[in-house]
């Protein structure tokens, strides 16, 4: 047990084969490491052991890890004062186009690849495309949104992705059940019907996350890019996750430009999108390089 405990700190492990995680909950506090600031978002119990999610203020970098409560303190204003607040407080200003759109950077090269997966019915995911895309790009470094219910009926497909050495992958919260009625209008539609539970939406995803051994990280993507002005509050205020839009919906005919956060579909639910990334690929890679989502927002 001892040994298991150990070893989670130093890396966090598969764990569905070991224990559930218990009493997962919001927890929010910052705690002070040499000259970095740490926000603690999460708390949860496995193995008897309390674990805290913890994001690094400047690097915008997820870790779980066991710390002394003695050392925890409420947010104060040097929270307010970090990279992370800023981008949050930012990325949750406007619920328009669903948060972020493009990297603040100064690196006039990078461009950030996001991928969603939204629950489908269609069977594997887009394999040839991540294949061409490795093949021509090496080691890619991709933001993929996942929802619980996708990997519910994926499992093969997650893990491919998951075990897949050529892709630097962070996974961004598409939420748990990520609701859609093709019959609703947008404004009672995904997050914003009625009997949406965002509590359970946000964690439930992060639990499927934890207990696969995986971090969440500090990104979220509303399905359907849509959002309202009481949700982008929750965000910034509750669960401390930036959400992130796009300004180069691939399928929509946007353009790829310096520091856009690209979005396409992996789920197989829009190949168009897939088919048009596919063509653009050589050309853009001439001009611009895939950076990993986090370094959109620092500089
Ligand atoms: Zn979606």
């Amino acid at each position: 047990m001892l040994r298991l405990i150990f070893s989670l700190l130093l890396c966090w492990l598969p764990l569905s084969a070991i224990e559930h995680i218990k009493q997962y909950e919001i927890f929010t506090k910052q705690y002070q490491e040499n000259d970095t600031l740490f926000l603690i978002s999460r708390r949860f119990e496995l193995s008897g052991v309390t674990f805290y999610l913890t994001t690094n203020t400047q690097t915008l970098q997820t870790k779980v890890r066991s710390l002394d409560p003695l050392k925890l303190m409420p947010l104060d204003e040097n929270f307010s004062k970090t990279p992370f607040a800023k981008q949050l407080s930012a990325a949750t200003s406007t619920y328009i186009k669903g948060g972020a759109t493009q990297g603040i950077t100064a690196n006039d090269k990078a461009i950030y690849l996001s991928m969603d997966l939204c629950p489908s019915s269609k069977k594997g995911y887009e394999s040839d495309f991540i294949e061409k895309l490795t093949k021509q790009n090496g080691k890619t470094p991709i933001a993929i949104a996942l929802s619980s219910a996708w990997k519910e009926h994926h499992p093969k497909e997650f893990e491919a992705l998951v075990k897949n050495p050529l892709l630097e992958i962070t996974w961004i919260n598409h939420t748990h059940t990520h609701f859609y009625d093709p019959k609703l209008p947008e404004r009672k539609n995904f997050m914003l019907h009625q009997n949406t539970d965002t509590k359970t939406e946000i964690l439930g995803l992060e639990k499927t996350l934890l207990e696969e051994g995986i971090t969440p990280s500090v990104f979220f993507r509303f399905p359907g890019l849509v959002a309202d002005e009481k949700l982008m509050r929750e965000l910034r205020e509750t669960y401390f996750l930036i959400p992130l839009g796009a300004n180069a919906w691939i399928a929509k005919n946007e353009p790829i430009q310096k520091g856009s956060i690209i979005l396409i579909h992996g789920n197989k639910n829009e190949p168009q999108g897939i088919a048009m990334m596919e063509k653009k690929l050589p050309e853009v890679l001439k001009t611009y390089r895939f950076k990993p989502i986090q370094e959109a927002f620092v500089q």
